[in-house]
Formats: structure tokens, C-alpha cells, sequence
């Protein structure tokens, strides 16, 4: 069975002092993780501070990395860093570095790649924009970003998929559960027809989009989405609300 899954992205926000509020607020609270898996991703300048803070149970993550190993390519960072640091998780194709930062579909295959092969989990993101959704594209969108992902994925076990529509980041419409469902039923049938049966039932395909304690039970209860990813809201209180939606 897949164990329900949430992740806090920081993106580029708060420094250290949010940051120690933050964690003393998961550290203090009352959290089942036989029931959830929880992780959270700080900008990269602190996932070392975030981990030796935080509870051992909770994954830490990068929210991007390159597509090599080393050499000269200032600003980045690599899976090989990530690890050094403790982090054990690398979110990557997250639709603002599409969008705001051009990443395409080869290059964030390419990340997924060489993440994985350098013993990084992955969580990969995948998404519709607004006018895709309204131009009936979806399927043809979602199921192409998926497809250069999978390509690239030699080990299932070590990656969860996050559907997230670019409609419903950090603009409070959240997609309703009928339409995060319907979307993550048929990436599910697309894990089985172009991969297999056994990684379409067992990955786990988390929501994404305005997320909040007052919408994720219901988001929860649908039969295949698997958990959360969530951005602003990981950054209140609220983010224990949303790892206790299943509970
Ligand atoms: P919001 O929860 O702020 O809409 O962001 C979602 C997201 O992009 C998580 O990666």
C-alpha cells in the first residue's frame, strides 16, 4: 500500500530564525509517521542547518540540483552535495524552474537521471497552466512532462510524482478533489500501460496547488492522491493540520 506522503517547499523564502520556529513547530508536534511520510525542502543554503535540527523521521530536500556531477557551473549545486549536507530528497521539474527559470522537459529528464544515479529519492513535479487546462490539453501536457520523467527512471522505488496544476500555485484555487482525482487517475493508468502494473500501484502521486489545512481531508480521502505537496501553507502552523489530513 502507498503510504501517504507530504512535503513542505519552502521555495525562496524565510532565514534562519523562521527557520528555527519552523522546525521547533514540527519537532513539538504530534505527528503519526508509521501513518505519513513528511519531508521539507529549505533553499539549499540551509538544508545543513535544517538538518541537524530537525526530527530525524522528517526527509530533508533540495529543491533543485544540475544534471552532473561537478566542474564549472557556477550557482548550481549537485546530488553529490545534497547528500553531504544530509538531505536525502531532490524536488525537481518544480513549475516555477520551468516557467520562471526556462528548465525543459530534456533537461529535467536529464536531472532526474543523474539524481537518481547518484542515490538521491526524487520528486519530480508535472503540471498544466491555465490556458493548457482550458484549451482541453491536460492530458497531452501532464502525460509528456511524465513521459520525459520516466524515461529517465531506472529505480521506482526511489521517486514520488507530484502533479501540481501551475493554475492552482499560490493563488488559493486549489483544484477541487473531483479535478486533482480525475488527473491522478489517469497518470496512474499511464504508469501502467507505459510502464508496468506494479509501479502504477505503488508510487505515490502527490496534489500541489494552494493546499491548505482546511482543504486537504478532502483532497486526502480521494482514492489516488497519495498526499501533498504543499508551499505557502508549509510555512504556518497549518502544515501539521495538512500530515494529519489522513489521520
Ligand atoms: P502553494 O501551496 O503555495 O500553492 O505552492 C504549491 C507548490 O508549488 C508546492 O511545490
Amino acid at each position: 500500500q502507498r503510504k501517504f506522503f507530504v512535503g513542505g517547499n519552502w521555495k525562496m523564502n524565510n532565514l534562519k530564525k523562521d527557520n528555527e520556529k519552523l522546525i521547533e513547530l514540527m519537532n513539538n508536534a504530534s505527528i503519526n509517521y508509521d501513518k505519513a511520510e513528511v519531508l521539507v525542502a529549505p533553499p539549499a543554503l540551509y538544508i545543513d542547518f535544517v538538518r541537524q535540527r530537525l526530527n530525524p523521521n522528517v526527509h530533508v530536500a533540495a529543491q533543485n540540483c544540475y544534471k552532473l556531477e561537478k566542474g564549472a557551473f557556477t550557482g548550481d549545486i549537485s546530488p553529490a552535495m545534497i547528500k553531504d549536507c544530509g538531505a536525502d530528497y531532490v524536488i525537481l521539474g518544480h513549475s516555477e524552474r520551468r516557467n520562471v527559470f526556462g528548465e525543459s522537459d530534456e533537461l529535467i529528464g536529464q536531472k532526474v537521471k543523474h539524481a537518481l544515479d547518484a542515490g538521491l529519492n526524487v520528486l519530480p513535479c508535472i503540471g498544466e497552466k491555465l490556458e493548457e487546462r482550458e484549451a482541453g490539453k491536460t492530458e497531452e501536457v501532464v502525460f509528456r512532462q511524465m513521459k520525459h520523467i520516466a524515461d529517465n527512471i531506472s529505480d521506482w522505488s526511489r521517486v514520488v510524482i507530484a502533479y501540481e496544476p501551475v493554475w492552482a500555485i499560490g493563488t488559493g484555487k486549489t483544484a477541487t478533489p473531483q479535478q486533482a482525482q480525475e488527473v491522478h487517475a489517469q497518470l496512474r493508468q499511464w504508469l501502467a500501460t507505459n510502464v508496468n502494473q506494479q509501479v502504477a500501484d505503488s508510487t505515490r502521486i502527490l496534489y500541489g496547488g494552494s493546499v491548505t489545512g482546511a482543504t486537504a481531508k478532502e483532497l486526502a480521502s480521494q482514492p489516488d492522491i497519495d498526499g501533498f505537496l504543499v508551499g505557502g501553507a508549509s510555512l504556518k502552523p497549518e502544515i501539521i493540520d495538512i500530515i494529519n489530513a489522513r489521520n
